[in-house]
């Protein structure tokens, strides 16, 4: 009897979903892999997907299963891509090619399966899929020039084939350079730098505003890789292949945001921002969501694949997620050097709220004067206000200041139509001057015409920065008569 319901228990799962042990038809698997997304960042104070930031990843968790405690394995994307793609820990040295990875997801249903594959990074597709629509890869050193672009274009020719497909998308999305508001409108060029006039860096700088901004500008993008992944979906919809299809949702790995840590180098200090990722995997025919608790790792993707479609994985690292969970005690990672980490299960997880609180706590940016209006005269400081490129949202406020005293705690609040948008530390270095870097909402800013000022503020009083040098588009900043920049343009 205890035998009988043990197997009852067992195949309750699959009976629910949909999933025969035996499918008739061998399952369409769908595999979409998102770049440098911590699990942190969908989440609201309260640690549920952010309805708000992001509505597609709010709709998965409702009707997929989500492993919130799922742990990526490698640090970087050509670790950890190919371990989502053969269910294995990195190796020292491999590559993140076929001939590196003989066996993984597409040699898997190469039989079985016709391919439509886009990967951005990695080449481990045959270069000759079978019925496949595009493959791409070729050098993984390189990238798509416009990832959101290739995103697009492979997901607008996502169709559904007689047989049963695999339809597998990795883009470098929301990947650095953080360039685009939640809409999708960029408000800085492709090259943008991650910190105001600084370039790419491994490590933050000690400045905590600074390191607040760039996670400002990930959670933008973030939101707008939420609004890529519902086209995704809703392409897998119109063409009749979402609810047969297993769909599996998951990023290769996350970023991390403290002021003077490495920004994506697995260490002892970041391992909560680095390791835990999204997976949630919508079950061929499931309808109705869970929150599976289990130790997931990045390479239970695979098996749990195999397992779905009904062939064997081969030796693997992972197990499938379909079967009991036995959990792992530690979850296993490498870094860039191939050094193999071990941390105690689950990895704590740290919420975008919370990170956000964080970094504003440590720079003493105050928020009692945002929204106010901006009164002050002008004043001793003067500065100049970047151009904000051609065709781009003037959302990013960018200046240099001379500042003509240092008072302690003094900072600078940016106007928009004369309302306070945001109030910023200032960091004066040697010389007098400072950096003002600020994402603003594109609400901040009506249509047309639009007055931005700058104003010191010291000891509770507004006085304005004179900004007479600035260099400002007309199509992105237009200028009252007594505001910066240049006059009459
Ligand atoms: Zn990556």
């Amino acid at each position: 009897m205890r035998a009988l319901l043990l197997l009852v228990l067992l195949l309750l799962p699959a009976v629910l979903y949909g999933a025969a042990a035996t499918p008739a038809r061998p399952v369409p698997v769908v595999v979409v892999v998102l770049d440098e997304l911590p699990l942190g960042s969908l989440l609201d104070g309260r640690g549920r997907v952010d309805e708000r930031r992001c509505p597609t990843f709010a709709r998965l968790a409702r009707e997929a299963t989500w492993y919130d405690r799922a742990t990526t394995v490698g640090d970087r994307t050509i670790q950890a891509v190919p371990a989502l793609l053969t269910g294995r820990y990195p190796r020292p040295g491999a590559e993140p090619t076929r001939a590196d990875h003989p066996r993984s997801l597409f040699t898997l249903l190469e039989g079985s399966h016709a391919q439509q594959v886009h990967e951005a990074v990695t080449s481990l597709a045959s270069t000759e899929a079978a019925g496949g629509l595009r493959v791409s890869g070729g050098d993984h050193l390189g990238r798509s020039a416009d990832p959101v672009d290739a995103l697009r274009r492979f997901t607008a020719g996502i169709h559904n084939a007689p047989g049963p497909d695999l339809v597998f998308l990795h883009e470098v999305v929301p990947h650095f350079p953080w360039r685009y508001l939640p809409s999708g409108r960029p408000y800085a060029a492709a090259d943008a730098p991650f910190e105001y006039g600084r370039p790419a860096v491994a490590r933050w700088s000690d400045d905590p505003w600074s390191v607040y901004q760039a996670h400002e500008r990930h959670l933008r993008q973030v939101a707008f890789a939420d609004r890529l992944l519902g086209e995704v979906l809703s392409r897998l919809r119109a063409i009749g292949l979402y609810d047969d299809a297993m769909v599996v949702v998951v990023a290769d790995h996350g970023v991390s945001f403290r002021a003077g840590g490495n920004r994506r180098r697995l260490d002892l200090a970041n391992h909560g921002d680095i390791l835990p990722v999204p997976l949630f995997v919508k079950y061929p025919g499931q309808r109705v969501g869970a929150v599976d608790h289990r130790a997931a790792e990045s390479v239970d993707v695979l098996p749990t694949v195999a397992d779905v479609v009904g062939v064997s994985a081969g030796p693997v690292d992972g197990r499938s997620l379909r079967q009991p969970a036995v959990d792992r005690a530690v979850k296993t990672a490498f870094d860039r050097d191939d050094r193999r980490f071990e941390f105690p299960s689950p990895v704590a997880v740290e919420t975008a709220p919370a990170r956000s609180a964080r970094l504003l706590a440590a720079c003493g940016a105050r928020a009692d004067l945002v929204g106010r209006r901006a009164v002050g005269a002008d004043g001793a400081d003067e500065g100049v206000l970047e151009e904000a490129g051609a065709g781009l949202a003037p959302c990013w406020v960018r200046a240099r200041l001379r500042l003509a005293s240092r008072g302690a705690g003094a900072s600078v609040a940016v106007a928009v139509n004369g309302i306070v948008r945001a109030v910023v530390p200032v960091r004066p270095s040697a010389d007098g001057t400072c950096a003002l870097s600020v994402l603003l909402d594109e609400a901040a800013f009506g249509p047309g015409r639009n007055d931005v000022r700058v104003y010191r503020v010291q000891d509770g009083r507004m006085s304005r920065v004179r900004c007479g040098e600035a260099r400002v588009s007309p199509l992105q900043f237009h200028h009252g008569a007594s505001g910066f920049g240049r006059r009459g343009r």
